[in-house]
């Protein structure tokens, strides 16, 4: 087999296993999805519990090559993270805002944009609207970029991720495995899945994803046979597309 030049990207359909090789211009068209919600600890980085330095930063294993192949296939990129260390007064808003530049700028030199950004720094006893799963962060980007939700998807190790998702009307909500991925696993009473990603559910219940990622790069593998194939004229339902 001839070697896959990095101009053209693979879309396997996993119901009859059958390659198609196509332009990345057409994975950008056919792409049902095109905001991408990210949370941050223990889905782009290590969960280092109220990391407040930027020297703490480590990217979880092949997020950022996700996300890079995310980018170039069009999605664009938000992050949505829960900062209660703030009101907790565990480290400062400036504390936590040299993370978010360093987080960006390390992004940045790979390759990856991120379209915006959106934290609550609430303390859960505050009650405010903005910590997930409360869908303030979702309202506040959907007016600065005139979003739509069903072009939106939500990616996050808790349940509140998926919550979130959910509450803001996504078209999906994914629990990858990593950072406290699997703790949120079993508190749903789910099993965890042996391949790339699973999906755990046909009928959506809250709390419950849609699908379960071994990771980030899983992750963007279930959002492109999920939402590219009905696009590209393929008779592939094993996903059970609503
Ligand atoms: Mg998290
Ligand atoms: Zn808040």
């Amino acid at each position: 087999m001839r070697a896959a030049s990095p101009l053209r990207v693979q879309i396997k359909c996993r119901c009859s296993d059958i390659r198609k090789t196509i332009q990345p211009c057409r994975v950008r068209a056919s792409l049902d999805i095109k905001n991408i919600f990210l949370d941050r600890d223990g889905t782009i980085i290590e969960d280092r519990h109220y990391l407040c330095h930027p020297r703490e930063i480590r990217f979880l294993p092949g997020a950022v090559l996700a996300m890079q192949t995310m980018t170039q296939a069009g999605c664009r990129l938000f992050v949505v993270t829960n900062q209660s260390g703030i009101g907790r007064g565990y480290f400062s808003l400036t504390d936590y805002q040299r993370v978010h530049e360093r987080l960006l700028e390390l992004l940045a030199v790979r390759g990856v944009q991120i379209q915006d950004s959106a934290f609550c720094p609430h303390a859960p006893e505050k009650g405010c609207s903005c910590r997930k799963p409360g869908t303030g962060m979702w309202e506040k980007l959907c007016a600065r970029h005139g979003l739509l939700a069903r072009e939106s998807v939500m990616l996050g190790d808790k349940k509140d991720d998926i919550l979130f998702g959910q509450a803001c009307g996504f078209r999906a909500s994914m629990l990858l495995c990593t950072g406290k991925g699997r703790k949120t696993l079993a508190q749903l009473g789910l099993e965890p899945t042996l391949s790339q990603w699973s999906e755990p559910c046909s009928r959506a219940l809250p709390g419950i994803p849609a699908a379960v990622a071994r990771d980030l790069p899983a992750a963007w593998s279930w959002l492109q046979q999920r939402y590219a194939n009905a696009s590209l004229g393929h008779a592939c339902n094993s996903a059970g597309e609503p």
